[in-house]
Parts: structure tokens; sequence; C-alpha cells
């Protein structure tokens, strides 16, 4: 019989390594904590209005991620943007930046991941709270600290490091440990919202002054239907001083820095505080198989904090697990 297989989180690095040993036939249960899937990738929506408020565009150098992306483009869910880019540096000068091949979800970002998760079954609103390895098998336990009523041969978090590091505890102190030792760094994240489209001469900025890295006019990514939108994520370093600051206190110090830019006061803005946004440094090993444990972990932090990053990483965890 094909093995049972519970995949833990189901961002981009879960989906990835469903699609593929569901390929190699094996039987693959997803579970997440949120509503539905794509983790990071992640759309905020609401009446007439949209925000890609994590990822905001991906690279794909790697001939097997491209020839995904290849396949996303064509079930319409992805496509390349083309910003206008400019660098604002801290001596004042402003710069345009050359035309790197980047590509979104389409509409949204979370497109990819409800298309991959379409095939596959997936238990949302389904947090995992503890791991047992007992005699028949892996035993999840859910949120109220009840077990599921089902054995799985294999498990595979694919979850940020943190989070790994907590469910890896009592069952796997050794790669608990080297959860715990991988850094992620928050980050704030603003969505703003204009009545009319902002005439600020580009569609995105790097910035490397002040307390903003990013800014983005989502309105201009392919496919964006609803009103005028921007996004501001502040740095690393900024976000990690001010993580416990609320929203408005976050809008009062964030908005001035896009007024420097050229950016007007919205009509109506929300923020939103990522405590794992990024992995701080890259690791060697793509993703950690343990074969005597029947047990897997794969995800951004594994393989350099992006997109593509992950999918790497969730697609080679699967071939490790069954030679998908
Ligand atoms: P995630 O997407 O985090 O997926 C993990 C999933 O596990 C989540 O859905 C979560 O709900 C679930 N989960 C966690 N714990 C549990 C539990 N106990 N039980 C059940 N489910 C659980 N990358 C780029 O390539 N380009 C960018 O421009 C870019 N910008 C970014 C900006 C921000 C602000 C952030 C936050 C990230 C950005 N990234 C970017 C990084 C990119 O989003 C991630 O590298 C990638 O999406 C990670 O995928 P993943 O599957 O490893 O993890």
């Amino acid at each position: 019989t094909s093995p049972q297989v519970a995949i833990i989180g189901a961002g981009i690095a879960g989906l990835s390594c469903a699609a593929a040993l569901q390929d190699a036939h094996c039987q693959v249960t997803l579970f997440d904590k949120s509503h539905g899937p794509a983790g990071r990738m992640s759309t905020r929506q609401g009446d007439g209005w949209q925000c890609d408020h994590g990822a905001q565009y991906f690279t794909a150098r790697d001939p097997g991620f491209r020839a995904e992306v290849a396949r996303w483009e064509q079930a319409g869910v992805a496509a390349q943007w083309r910003p206008e880019v400019r660098r604002f540096d801290a001596d004042g000068t402003v710069s345009r930046c050359s035309a790197t091949e980047r590509f979104v979800g389409t509409p949204r970002m979370t497109a990819p991941a409800t298309w991959l998760a379409s095939t596959l079954e997936l238990h949302a609103d389904s947090a995992i709270s503890a791991l047992r390895r007992e005699k028949s098998g892996w035993r999840l336990h859910a949120q109220d600290g009840e077990p599921l009523e089902r054995h799985f041969d294999v498990v595979v978090l694919a979850v940020p490091a943190p989070q790994a590091a907590r469910l890896l505890r009592d069952v796997a102190p050794r790669h608990a440990a080297l959860a715990a030792g991988a850094t992620m760094e928050g980050c704030w994240a603003m969505m703003l919202q204009y009545p009319a489209p902002l005439a600020l001469g580009f569609d995105a900025a790097f910035v490397n002054r002040g307390a903003l890295r990013w800014v983005a006019r989502d309105s201009a990514k392919p496919g964006r239907v609803g009103s005028e939108s921007w996004l501001l994520h502040a740095s690393a370093e900024w976000s990690e001083a001010h993580i416990e600051l609320d929203g408005a206190s976050i809008a009062a110090l964030l908005l001035p820095a896009f007024a420097q830019l050229g950016g007007p006061a919205p009509e109506r803005w929300s923020a939103h505080r990522w405590r794992y946004a990024k992995a701080a440094q890259a690791r060697d090993d793509v993703c950690i198989w343990d074969g005597g444990q029947a047990m897997g972990l794969c995800g951004d932090w594994l393989n350099g904090g992006t997109v593509e990053a992950a999918w790497l990483s969730g697609r080679a965890l699967a071939q490790r697990i069954c030679g998908a």
C-alpha cells in the first residue's frame, strides 16, 4: 500500500512537497492553521480592494521551478510583473533599477497555492499542536490537544523554523535545536487604500534610508482589480525594534516615511505584523529527511528565504522521501 504522509503547513513548501509526493502515488494529507493555503504568499482582501502583504514577487532561476511557473502561467495563476522600480539611497540619490525578471500570482499572490491545493487533501483551520510517535506511526494532535484519529507513516513539517522547533521539542530534540537556531526576522507591513491612482512616477521602490525597505503599487501588478492600493514594508531592523507596537503607532511612523517618497495620506490603511517574515541567513541543507523517524522538514528557512527556495525545498524533500 502507498505510504500515508501528513504535511503540516500548506505554504508553497508544503504544497510543492505534497504535489510531488502525490505524483509518486503517496497518500498525502495537508494541515494548515489558516483558513486556506499559501502561507506567506498572502493577500488581504476587502470590499472592492486587495493587497499582497507578504511575498511581493518571486524569481524563477532554477530550471525545475521555471517549468513549474510556466505551468502556473498556463493555468492563469501567475504572470510576469514589469514594474518601474526606483532605488532611494541614504545619500539622497534616486536611481532607476534594471529590469529583473519578476513573477506574481494572478489575480493575487495566493493564486498559485490555491491552484496547487485544488487537487490535494487540505484540512484548513487545523492547527497541529503536538506530534507523537506511536507503534503504528505518527499521531498528530489538534489545537485543543486531542489526538487525530488517523496514524501516518511519514510526517513533514513545512512550517517556519520557530514553529517547527516547538513541534519537535519532545520527539526530535536534535532537529528542534537546529530549527531553534535559525533566526527569522519580523516585518511590519502597511496596506494603503486611495480613491484614485497615485502619480509617483514609479510602481515599486527599494528604500535604503529610514524605516522603510520596500514600497509597491499593488494595483500595478497584473490582473489586479479594485481600488488603488499600495504596500509598505519596513526594514527588518526597524520592524524588530518596533515589533510590539500596535497598528496605529506603526502608521504614525511609517506614513510620514512614505510621504518622504512622495506618498500622500491614504483614505484607509491597515497594518500587519509578521513575526517570522524571512530567514536571516541561508543554510546548506535544502531540506532535512530523517529516514529512521520517517520525519522531514522543508521550508524557506532551510534554503534561503524566498518563494523559489521554499518550493525547491519541498520538492527536494519529496524526492528524499520516496524518490518522487
Ligand atoms: P509559509 O508560507 O510560512 O507556510 C507555512 C504554513 O504553515 C503557513 O500557511 C502556516 O499557517 C502553517 N502553519 C504554521 N504552524 C502551523 C501549525 N502548528 N499547524 C498547522 N499549520 C501551521 N519571498 C520572495 O521570494 N520574494 C519576496 O518579495 C518576498 N517578500 C516577503 C515579504 C514578507 C513580508 C514576508 C513575510 C515574506 C516574503 N518572502 C518573499 C518570503 C516568502 O513569502 C517565503 O519564503 C515563502 O512564502 C515561504 O513558504 P513556506 O511554505 O516555507 O512557509
